[in-house]
């Protein structure tokens, strides 16, 4: 920790108030550049790697104050825009995204295309300045809450399938886009399935060139998946845009929430491990050796994954680090669901209050999704096959085949 900790902390001093509402404070951090620090200055970042990041996430952390919006828009868009965004796109797409005045969510999936993301139907066929969109998505995490979203639908089916493929920045606020959320087992409706029936994207508001699309998704997939797999300071934070109604709360408000466990997002982390730990303490399992020997392979994952996440922050990192970073998430989850099953016992079955025990629950029953989500773990399995150890891809005909002419299911 050094010179951009204590930068940021001067920073802070002088523009943190709990009083402020959230709107207001997100739009001083995006102003200052804090609130994206890894973005380029031009794309309202600060230019930071990620070291540089903790620093500022340790400041503000330490301020005790509210950290920057969270959710698609931030962890996705945001730095797909500022790589292939033009510099009109930049300033009028992702600026309100940093200041947290609008929230996104990642139309990809759909019924039919999911590992085989690139075989997607969704249309947008052109009609003057605008394009228009047909077609259904599912999985759409956050899509209820979602001013705005990243699309990519075909826009030529006669081009093979990864090269007819468009990205667009989709205006979720119109007639045609119908919302309808799925329950999961957590009790929780985090994603959607979203039908698209005529609704229109204006030519400008694509991103990269027409045809490009396949392209673009790949860089938002990477973003995804370099943060899927990151260890960050936690900070306190809540959902930015139009419909989550935060801009206008307290900031301190929020914080006070989330650290009340009211918002929190539950991570397998150090934290979880340490309380798990005393739990088991508290309850007298720490006796039983088969316990103790995987509480601490479970520590041992959790320093792996930091380490792995400090790996690839070197410029000689494998390209595989986020790949490999995603599949250790999914063993995290995996491990911790087992760990609080046997800690907890019965009590794993019960909700509760907010609480250590409503935490475990909650990452009990939400365990299968990161080893689905942003690529299925086979998929990153694929990934590191094909593209690092130089293994031979699947055979097949779509790489020169129009997707017009592929068979369907
Ligand atoms: C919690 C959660 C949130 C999500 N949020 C979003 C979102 O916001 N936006 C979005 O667009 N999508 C989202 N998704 C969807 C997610 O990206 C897809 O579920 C994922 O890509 C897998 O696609 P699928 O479900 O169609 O499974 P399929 O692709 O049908 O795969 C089924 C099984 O076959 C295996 N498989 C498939 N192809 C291969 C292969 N070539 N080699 C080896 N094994 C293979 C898979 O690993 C899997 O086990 C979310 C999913 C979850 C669980």
């Amino acid at each position: 920790m050094g010179a951009i900790k204590d930068e940021t902390a001067k920073w802070i001093s002088g523009n943190w108030d709990s009083n402020l509402e959230v709107g207001e404070w997100w739009q001083r951090l995006a102003d200052a550049g804090y609130a994206h620090p890894t973005l380029p200055e031009v794309a309202g970042g600060r230019g930071y790697d990620r070291s540089g990041n903790t620093e500022v996430r340790t400041a503000l952390a330490d301020a005790g104050a509210l950290g920057p919006p969270t959710g698609l828009g931030m962890m996705l868009a945001a730095p797909t825009i500022a790589k292939n965004g033009s510099p009109e796109q930049i300033e009028r797409i992702l600026k309100p995204i940093l200041s947290g005045k609008q929230a996104w969510c990642q139309l990809f999936s759909e019924p039919n295309a999911g590992s085989d993301l690139a075989s997607l139907a969704s249309s947008a066929i052109r009609d003057g300045d605008e394009f228009i969109v047909n077609g259904q998505k599912v999985w759409t995490s956050g899509g209820q809450i979602a001013d705005m979203g990243m699309l990519i639908a075909r826009t030529d089916p006669d081009k093979p399938k990864h090269r007819g493929i468009s990205y667009f920045a989709f205006d979720m606020h119109q007639k045609g886009v119908d919302v309808r959320p799925l329950t999961e087992m957590t009790g929780r409706a985090i994603f959607n399935e979203v039908f698209i029936d005529d609704a229109r994207v204006p030519a400008e508001d694509m991103i990269g060139e027409d045809g490009n699309g396949w392209r673009v998704a790949n860089d938002t997939l990477m973003f995804e998946r370099l943060s899927l797999g990151a260890n960050s300071v936690p900070l306190p934070s809540c959902t930015p845009g139009s419909i989550a109604g935060n801009l206008s709360r307290s900031a301190g408000e929020m914080v006070n929430r989330v650290h009340s466990g009211e918002d929190g997002v539950p991570s397998p982390n150090l934290t979880f491990w340490k309380q798990l730990v005393q739990l088991a303490e508290k309850q007298g399992q720490m006796q039983d050796p088969v316990l103790r020997d995987r509480l601490v392979n479970f520590w041992a994952l959790v320093e792996l994954n930091r380490l792995t996440a400090l790996r690839g922050r070197h410029p000689d990192a494998s390209p595989a680090t986020p790949n490999i970073g995603k599949l250790m998430m999914s063993e995290l989850f995996r491990e911790a669901r087992e760990l609080s099953a046997t800690v907890l016992g019965m009590d794993a079955t019960l909700r509760s209050e907010p609480s250590f025990q409503a935490m475990a629950q909650e990452i009990i029953m939400f365990s299968p999704g990161p080893a689905i989500y942003g690529g299925t773990d086979q998929v990153q399995r694929n990934i590191i096959g094909e593209r690092v150890l130089g293994l031979p891809r699947e055979p097949g005909p779509e790489k020169d085949t129009p997707f017009s002419a592929l068979p369907k299911n």
